[in-house]
This record gives C-alpha cells, sequence and structure tokens, in this order.
C-alpha cells in the first residue's frame, strides 16, 4: 500500500509517523508515505499557494494551480481525467474536508482494497472547488467538527487503513474483533491482575472454555451496541442467535427488528 500526502505541512507527519505502527509499517516493507510539499508546486518566486476567496468574506483559500500540479507529478494527468469521467477510481484522490463523507471503519476496509491513496489538506478556508471537479474521487471528513487543517484527519485514516494491511499487526484476530469491523462495538476487556482494589473479572473470561468466552463476547459486544450505539444495529449482521440473546437482555420483548432511532440507554 503506497499513501501520497499533499501538504503545506509535511513535518506534521513525520513527526507523528515517527512513533507509530505506520513507521514499523514503513521498515518492514508493507506501506511506502509519499510526502508532497504543495508549496513546492506553486508557480513564481513567493510560491504562493492560497488567495483571497472572489465574492469577498474572510480568510484565505487555497489555489487551484499548485495542488493541481502536484497531484499531476505524482499520478498520470489522463488517469486524473478519466477515473473523474467514468467514475472508475483506480487511485482514490482524498480531499479532507469538513463537508465529506463521514470516515468509518467501513470505508477504511474499502480504501485497503487499493494499491494507492492520495490524499489532500486543506488549511485555510480550504481548496478551491475545482480541484473537486478536475480529480477529487472521495471528500472525508474525521467528523462534525472543524479542524485547522487535513493533516490529522489524513494522519487517521492513513493510520486505521494501514492497521488492516494484512501483516501489519501481529495478530490478525484482534482486526475482527475491533469496534466496528464487523458493525458493533467490541466487548469490555481485561487483563491481569484478576482482583483489582476488590474487582473481579468475569468469570467466564477466567473459565478457560473458548466457547463460552467467545458467546459471551459476542453478547456483550451486542449489548454494548445496543446501549451506546443502537444506529449500528441496523446495518449489523446479526444471526437468529444475536436477536434473541438481544430480546433477552432487553426484558424478553419478541424478536424482530431491533429499533434503531431512540434512545434507548435506559
Ligand atoms: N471553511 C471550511 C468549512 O467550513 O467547511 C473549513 C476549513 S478548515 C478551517 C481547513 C481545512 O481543514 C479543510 O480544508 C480541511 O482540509 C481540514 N478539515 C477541517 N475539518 C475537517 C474535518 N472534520 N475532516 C477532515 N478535514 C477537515
Amino acid at each position: 500500500m503506497r499513501f501520497d500526502v499533499l501538504t503545506l505541512f509535511p513535518g506534521l507527519f513525520e513527526s507523528v509517523f515517527a512513533e507509530s505502527i505506520v513507521s514499523r509499517a514503513i521498515n518492514a516493507g508493507q506501506v511506502e508515505l509519499h510526502l508532497h510539499n504543495i508549496r513546492d508546486y506553486a508557480p513564481g518566486r513567493h510560491r504562493v499557494t492560497d488567495d483571497t476567496p472572489f465574492g469577498g468574506g474572510g480568510g484565505m483559500v487555497m489555489k487551484v494551480e499548485p495542488i493541481m500540479l502536484a497531484l499531476e507529478a505524482i499520478v498520470e494527468a489522463d488517469l486524473i481525467v478519466e477515473q473523474k469521467r467514468s467514475g472508475e477510481v483506480q487511485v482514490p484522490i482524498i480531499l479532507l474536508t469538513p463537508v465529506g463523507e463521514v470516515f468509518t471503519q467501513h470505508m477504511a476496509q474499502g480504501l485497503e482494497r487499493y494499491e494507492r491513496l492520495v490524499f489532500i489538506c486543506g488549511r485555510y478556508e480550504g481548496v478551491d472547488e475545482r480541484i473537486v471537479d478536475l480529480a477529487v474521487t472521495h471528500e472525508v471528513s474525521l467528523g462534525d467538527f472543524v479542524l485547522s487543517g487535513g493533516e490529522i484527519a489524513a494522519m487517521a485514516i492513513i493510520e486505521a487503513v494501514t492497521r488492516l494491511v494484512p501483516g501489519v499487526l501481529g495478530d490478525m484476530r484482534a482486526i475482527v474483533d475491533d469496534s466496528h469491523a464487523r458493525g458493533l462495538l467490541e466487548a469490555p476487556q481485561y487483563t491481569r491482575p484478576a482482583v483489582y482494589r476488590g474487582l473481579t473479572v468475569p468469570e467466564v473470561l477466567v473459565s478457560g472454555n473458548h466457547a463460552l468466552v467467545s458467546r459471551w463476547r459476542r453478547k456483550q459486544a451486542l449489548i454494548r451496541t445496543w446501549q451506546r450505539r443502537p444506529d449500528l444495529l441496523a446495518n449489523a449482521e446479526l444471526t437468529e442467535v444475536d436477536r434473541n440473546a438481544l430480546a433477552a437482555h432487553r426484558g424478553g420483548s419478541p424478536v424482530g427488528e431491533i429499533p434503531h432511532d431512540t434512545d434507548q440507554r435506559s
């Protein structure tokens, strides 16, 4: 997997990724990270990358030329045009933006299937919309809040995707059980000591019975999801056993569609 990042602040990535699973993956040859300073592609002696917005208003907007030149230096220009025209994406060109689709584990799983991902990190008031028209295949938001730049959002996505690259995590079981991997939140976890300040761990976890442990974890994952993020249950793959377990937890109400649009925390 290869990541290309267009940014005005490449140093941010070096410092954060120096101590992360991403740097281990880079050292192991499992992923490549290429940082491109947009300023290097800005024409003119002053290498200007932003300008005042047409129509007025505060702040600055990132100019279209430097970003397009940077993109065309790393991805074939014809490919950029063709994938915009046809919608058949070979190299996702991802703009980080609060107006984009909110990033999820499901999206990370989809992105991991590509060989290469390109990220454009905005700054100031954002980027000239023509970059979206000409090149961007995915507009992605980290959540419903506003950051000062796309770098932290790009880092989060790169890290989430890197974890999914085969071989990066020592034990791939962690990925399958992780929260959101299969539409549910993960069950609570415990490690030694078995008793701490009078608090014990659930007996089943020290029983040595793997089948029971696995059943307990599934049930806890279902209950937690129902309590904390009932909206997730609408898209989770639930078996009849899951539905019965949830119904039993909810007080024996009949098995059926699990409501997801009401607050069920009580
Ligand atoms: N004026 C923009 C708006 O209201 O939509 C916000 C610009 S923000 C201050 C500067 C840059 O930070 C954006 O261009 C984007 O790249 C990045 N950014 C901010 N919030 C983000 C979010 N929630 N997800 C992804 N990127 C974000």
